[in-house]
């Protein structure tokens, strides 16, 4: 008679047949290590390992949920220790993680992080990772809670590449982050701020006809590797053995333009169609908001078009604020962007969509409203005095 072993036999799993916590049910297990370990979010970074090998980095993600509305604009990162030491505030303004800059915090300075915030998500984070070396029955158990839980943040295109590589011939160790983390994402966050001649690269590839390929520029190639993990991603995706169920991805290029002049349907055309090979998938694109002035519905998922903002069937497509605050040759930069009718210097008694509805009407009637910010256009586009009171 054949005897077939189960995973955990396979792996060498010990029963502790004598351990008080094991004898008890495995529901009341779950509810204890839900009350233990509420961890929504964790950071994966990709570190050299020796030889070769792949290695990742775990560490606590402290922002706030993406469904909090709240204007970014920069300012947010400033700590406000000193009008004339701005070291922090550059660096986090500076920071590739965008919404995540509070976990680039935690990851690298710890010591510059609010406290209550860092005490907070790194001790649950810490007793995690301690407790999964207690044993490996408790570390499968410990997993598998997490893996459809817990969403992944990926930051960086070398992690994101490494994380969905192709497995090699000899299998990952089991008890290893590749070999039982890596293969089971269930939730997935991808978060780039990129160059913007990255998204333009991607773009020319991906728009070239078949019949026009060999005439193509070749990509700069500075971002030869990036293009190919991300052409790879919806593949890679989809190979995933255990399904991937959520998938969030925010998006912005590093350049003063506005976000609109990245083509999105060419960027995330692939990754949208991921939704008809995985019906299941909860989709999310974060992006910026889309200036009226170029925006295309061909180029662009716009409002009231084929898959565009809002909720459709298939996937979400929600706009947020641009970060307003940057750095440039070590100054504090304000760069512009739609929504111009933003800030501190419009009548605080119109509600902010008000004001972006009919400053969007403004350009897409053709007027320049940067050119016309004067009180005679705000009176004219926004029909309010600079007291705010109704003409
Ligand atoms: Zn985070």
């Amino acid at each position: 008679m054949a005897l077939i072993l189960s995973a955990e036999e396979a792996c060498g799993v010990d029963n502790q047949s004598e351990s008080i916590f094991f004898s008890i049910p495995i529901e009341l297990r779950l509810t204890v290590y839900a009350h233990l370990f509420n961890i929504s979010g964790l950071h994966i970074r990709f570190v050299a390992g020796r030889d070769g090998a792949r290695q990742f980095k775990l560490t606590p993600c402290a922002a706030p949920p993406i469904t909090d509305e709240e204007d970014r604009d920069g300012t947010e990162r400033d700590p406000r220790i000193s009008i004339w030491d701005q070291t922090i505030y550059k660096r986090r303004l500076s920071s590739s993680w965008g919404s995540h800059w509070m976990c680039e915090d935690l990851a690298f300075y710890f010591q510059d992080c609010d406290k209550s915030m860092s005490e907070a998500e790194s001790a649950s984070s810490r007793n995690f990772s301690s407790t999964l070396r207690v044993c490996k029955k408790l570390y499968l158990e410990l997993v598998n809670r997490v893996m459809t839980t817990t969403d992944f943040h990926v930051t960086d295109m070398q992690t994101l590449g490494a994380l969905l590589a192709e497995t090699e011939l000899s299998p990952p160790p089991p008890f290893s982050f590749e070999g039982s983390i890596c293969p089971r994402i269930v939730g997935l966050s991808i978060v780039l701020s990129q160059p913007l001649a990255f998204f333009q690269a991607i773009e020319t590839i991906s728009t070239s006809s078949h019949d026009h390929q060999e005439n193509r520029p070749p990509p700069n190639p500075q971002y030869v590797g990036d293009i190919r993990v991300w052409s790879d991603l919806p593949s890679r995706l989809l190979a995933q053995p255990h399904g991937l169920r959520r998938l969030h991805i925010w998006l912005d290029h590093t350049g003063e333009e506005n976000w609109s002049v990245v083509n999105e349907r060419a960027i995330l055309g692939p990754v949208e169609a991921l939704t008809t090979r995985i019906p299941e998938l909860q989709l999310v694109f974060l992006l910026p908001k889309a200036h009226p002035r170029i925006e295309d519905p061909q180029r662009h998922y716009l409002s009231g078009h084929r898959g565009g903002e809002g909720s459709s069937s298939r996937f979400q497509v929600r706009r947020l604020l641009r970060q307003r605050y940057r750095v440039e040759d070590d100054r504090v930069i304000y760069v512009r962007d739609f929504p111009h009718s933003y800030g501190k210097n419009y009548p605080s008694a119109i509600p902010p969509a008000e004001r972006e509805r009919v400053e969007a009407e403004g350009w897409r009637a053709g007027v320049d409203v940067t050119k016309q910010m004067t009180l005679e256009a705000r009176k004219r586009w926004f029909g309010w005095t600079r007291q705010g009171r109704r003409r």
